[in-house]
């Protein structure tokens, strides 16, 4: 039984993920019938320029052992790189652990290999990333959701091995069993956090959106969006699923969460978010359902609701997306961005009457579909959309939708010594002088921030400052421009 299953279960997770060549026909020969996830690492050292560096050895093993190695190499940025669809040589004989019981591992069991040193005895020990921490995690719970199996059956390859393995080094399992347990029980929620950035660049320090009963703010996801009167709309995804928004208004002040309304008085669920304000003061709403499917709906200037419908596909088909972003044009319309179920980029334009000017692919060098993990938009003053992505290789990249509809191309935005910014997740956001904010979320789970003028230069990245002026950290961010040129960021920032 093999699993090509694995993609679309780990896309949907919202990771990262990299097809290895013909990884769905990879196997070793032998039984494959998994119904848990054991947990490696390679005890190579991984790097920001060197983020896999097993790559090739769990595809075509080693000379003792015959490859494929494992399911998916986790790299440095917590990238996915899939490697089989059958069974692979990573568990050998297994004693019991848990629920699993002794026999076979490579029968039972899918693997991870964590591509990090884990060495002890190393001068510089390497632990595993935050990255390939969190994402390993989120990884296993959407595995064993699929397998219809507890966190129990994630097991680490020192707690079922026969010959003395002591991998994955520098984890506590059962914190890690306890944390897919979370991510399976509610999603990976976090501190929903609100920042504002001077027109001098500086920071008003970082505090905690306002929640029932006094509390900060729980979420899974944020947007935020202006409105016409120097205040914004705040909207999240919180631990229950369901949509809220709030408006914090111009002198700082908080209107109170309310529900995101859907039809029949239900609560709006969903997965992503995206908001985006009109010119007329109306945000254009944008999220991802529990099926899949890419909704929207107007939020009027008199703080109504126009009722979600699908984002139209092609086919009469209700589009599908693991990720969507929304930028508010001058005219009046919107451009709507949303990475598909095959991982490429598309986007379509909302015209001012409701209709859509139908899908088609973002541009990517060489005539190539620009795919990509995570995705964000800013309508800049002169009309273009800036779209930022986070690329397979984990760089974060920008190109300009012109006014006439072309596109500038992809690049790379910059990062310190020539080198391409990495990231998880990107926010951009446009600003009156024609420049753009924009934001990512690093490796090391820190939030970094930095200016592209209007002639294309960079101002360099700096850290946005969070509690006590330390830099501040978060698994997802979002950013909007105001008229007086400050700019908002909503985080949600690890509990
Ligand atoms: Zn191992």
């Amino acid at each position: 039984m093999a699993i090509p299953w694995l993609i679309d279960v780990l896309r949907q997770a919202g990771l990262p993920v990299v097809e290895e060549g013909n990884w769905r026909d990879r196997s070793v020969s032998g039984a494959f019938d998994p119904f848990g996830v054991l947990w490696h690492h390679t005890a190579a050292r991984s790097s920001p320029t060197n983020p896999a560096p097993s790559l090739s050895t769990v595809i075509n093993g080693r000379p003792d052992l015959q490859g494929p190695l494992c399911h998916a190499l986790v790299d440095y940025n917590g990238v996915f790189h899939l490697i089989a669809a059958g069974r692979a040589n990573h568990a050998g004989a297994a004693r019991a652990s848990g629920p699993i019981p002794a026999g076979d591992g490579n029968t039972m069991l899918i693997g991870w290999e964590i591509d990090y040193e884990g060495d002890p005895s190393a001068a510089d020990p390497q632990h595993m990333t935050d990255a390939q921490y969190q994402n390993s995690v989120t990884a296993t719970a959407a595995v064993l959701t699929y397998l219809g199996r507890d966190a129990s059956y994630a097991r680490g390859h020192r707690e079922t091995s026969t010959t003395g393995k002591q991998d994955p080094a520098f984890v506590d399992l059962d914190v890690m069993r306890a944390d897919v347990a979370a991510r399976m029980a509610g999603g990976r929620t976090g501190n929903v956090q609100h920042q504002v950035r001077n027109a001098d660049g500086s920071w008003r320090g970082l505090s905690a959106v306002p929640a029932p009963g006094g509390t900060g703010a729980q979420g899974s996801k944020a947007a935020v969006a202006v409105l016409n009167d120097g205040a914004v709309l705040v909207v999240d995804i919180g631990p229950d699923g369901v949509l809220y928004h709030q408006v914090r208004r111009a002198d700082g002040t908080w209107s109170g969460f309310q529900g995101v309304p859907a039809p029949g008085n239900a609560a709006a669920r969903g997965s992503e978010v995206a908001a985006a304000g009109l010119p007329d003061g109306s945000v254009l709403l944008a999220d991802v359902g529990p099926d899949g499917a890419v909704y929207y709906q107007l939020r009027r200037p008199d703080g109504s609701w126009s009722g979600f419908k699908t984002v139209p596909a092609p086919g009469n088909a209700a589009a599908k997306g693991s990720k969507v972003a929304v930028a508010g044009l001058p005219d009046g319309s919107a451009f709507l961005a949303d990475i598909g179920p095959d991982g490429a980029l598309y986007y379509q334009i909302r015209r001012p009457n409701d209709t859509w000017t139908g899908f088609q692919v973002v541009p990517a060098p060489g005539n190539a579909t620009a795919r990509g993990s995570e995705l964000a938009a800013a309508g800049l003053r002169d009309g273009s959309v800036l779209l930022a992505d986070v690329g397979p290789d984990g760089v974060v990249y920008y190109q300009l939708r012109r006014p006439d509809g072309s596109w500038s191309g992809f690049k790379a935005v910059p990062a310190p010594g020539n080198a391409a910014a990495k990231g998880s997740k990107v926010t951009v956001a446009g600003l009156p002088d024609g420049s753009a904010l924009l934001a990512d979320i690093g490796p090391d789970g820190v939030v970094y921030h930095q200016v592209r003028r209007p002639n294309d230069t960079w101002t360099g990245f700096q850290t946005v400052p969070g509690a006590n002026n330390a830099p501040a950290h978060a698994t997802e961010i979002t950013a909007v421009g105001l008229a007086d040129s400050t700019v908002q960021l909503v985080i949600v920032a690890p509990k």
